[in-house]
């Protein structure tokens, strides 16, 4: 993996925009360069001593966060160590997904992935059961009380995932009687635009926000170009480490990106680490749909990129410097078939329609072949 400091830096920063989306303030960040985790800590012992004393000089900090998933027993080690909440990536999406959550599909969805994550960290998460079902032990949980819980959960577990079947039957009927128009469907890392792009291009209004995951389920709008009508889905953004559970249990929202004709791959070109954040949703697309199908490359926020020149004394790693537009361009242009533009300020907004026009339009002239 890139360990630059740059790459960390952006890691850094993403799980701090986390943390901010989830209502938390970040006030300090370490970082350790282990040849492999700590299997009991993550953290080798001399760094978290040294978290400790931070800690402790610093009464007001309630939580400490991790950019990755720990095992079970990490978690509880370093909570036992530390003495205050600790917080693993995953559980921090988590926290986001529930809170964005709005239909009861998208609840059921997370809800699901929430019990599948709490079901081998049992022991940490009982006040949170407890609040769930109402109070069934208030004194901390004996094995046998757990075992029990555990018990629980898996029954829970197991109605969620009936009823998600029953919500993917319900969506694949849906899916089907909108008949034979082509299906676009809008994929990206979180927060690159998705939405806007959405509104623009259908003049309806979805939220759109600089917060990450603002988009938990699909959105699904009829647009007409130029006379030619197609049906546009806006779906949940892809984020690095996506935790297993929750593209398993969201997958009859991301069932639209796997029965879409077209991808429209939106990417934000004023983020430095873009093209990190393309390796991710390739990946994950690969993950979730193992057919080619026809992509765009929607190079967005044009009006926000700057190129930095890199100065000969910079000690801090710049990943784009010295690139221009234009040098982007010309690579993109090659490669796939791209086109730069800014949904927010509607640049290029023209030649973005007429590509996806003539892309469509390929589609479209196979299934209705005798239309005009
Ligand atoms: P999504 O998470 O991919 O759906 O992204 P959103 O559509 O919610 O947009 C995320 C943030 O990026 C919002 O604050 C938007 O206003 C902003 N944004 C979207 N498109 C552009 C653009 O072309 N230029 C700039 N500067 N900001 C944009």
């Amino acid at each position: 993996p890139d360990l630059s400091e740059g790459t960390v830096n952006e890691h850094l920063d993403e799980l701090a925009f986390l943390a901010e989306t989830a209502g938390a303030l970040t006030v300090k960040r370490y970082v350790q360069a282990l040849p492999m985790p700590d299997n009991r800590t993550y953290l080798g012992s001399g760094k978290l001593q040294e978290v400790k004393t931070f800690l402790l000089m610093n009464e007001d900090i309630t939580a400490v966060i991790f950019d990755d998933e720990l095992s079970p027993s990490q978690l509880k080690n370093i909570e036992n160590e530390l003495k205050v909440k600790i917080i693993d990536r995953t559980g921090l999406i988590l926290i986001i997904f529930a809170m964005r959550a709005r239909t009861a599909h998208a609840k059921t969805q997370v809800e699901l992935a929430q019990y599948q994550y709490m079901l081998p960290r049992l022991t940490r998460m009982w006040t949170h059961l407890e609040r769930q079902r109402g109070g069934i032990n208030m004194r901390g949980p004996g094995e046998k009380e757990l075992e029990t819980d555990r018990r629980i959960i898996r029954d829970i577990i197991a109605k969620l995932k009936k009823d998600l079947e029953k919500i993917d039957r319900q969506m694949a009927t849906q899916r089907k009687n909108r008949g034979k128009l082509v299906r676009v469907a809008l994929v990206g890392y979180t927060n690159v635009g998705k939405s806007t792009l959405m509104n623009a291009l259908s003049k309806s209004e979805v939220f759109a926000e600089n917060k990450l995951f603002a988009t938990l389920d699909t959105t699904v709008r009829k647009v007409v170009v130029r006379n030619l009508p197609f049906l546009l889905t806006d779906t949940v953004g892809f984020i690095r480490k996506l935790p297993h559970h929750l593209v398993e249990s969201f997958k009859s929202t991301l069932d639209e990106v796997r029965e879409a004709d077209l991808l429209l791959h939106v990417v934000d070109i004023s983020h430095p680490g873009f093209e990190d954040q393309i390796k991710v949703v390739e990946s994950t697309l690969r993950e979730i749909d193992d057919r080619d199908k026809p992509v765009i490359m929607v190079f967005n926020k044009v009006d926000a990129f700057s190129h930095v020149e890199k100065e000969a004394d910079d000690l801090t790693p710049v990943r784009r410097e010295n690139i221009t537009i234009e040098d982007l361009k010309r690579t993109w242009m090659n490669k796939a078939t791209s086109v730069f533009i800014s949904a927010l300020k509607k640049d290029n907004f023209d030649e973005f329609r007429d590509l996806v026009y003539s892309e469509v339009m390929k589609i479209h002239v196979t299934r209705f072949p005798y239309n005009d």
